[in-house]
């Protein structure tokens, strides 16, 4: 799995537990999205939404930095789990 990280065909996510889960990157996108997490289950949603880059400008600005991005992950309960 390192190597295919290494080429950029895979993107390895940390999660809070310590788990590494990976995902196979999207063809022809930059792979940028986030992620609903079920906290019981594991189960991943693909989230298209992204907060505004205006902030991301505040902050590079604010900070000095150039080329922010961000990762973001949204954790919660699944309707399975909710059963
Ligand atoms: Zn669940
Ligand atoms: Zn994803
Ligand atoms: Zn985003």
């Amino acid at each position: 799995m390192h190597l295919l990280e290494k080429m950029g065909m895979v993107k390895r996510f940390n999660f809070g537990d310590g788990a590494a889960r990976f995902e196979l990157m999207h063809e022809g996108d930059n792979g940028h999205h986030h992620h609903l997490v079920c906290t019981k289950c594991s189960e991943v949603v693909e989230i298209e939404e992204c907060i505004p880059e205006k902030i991301e400008e505040r902050i590079a600005v604010k900070n000095g930095f150039k080329s922010v991005t961000h990762k973001l992950e949204f954790f919660g309960i699944c309707p399975d789990c909710q059963r």
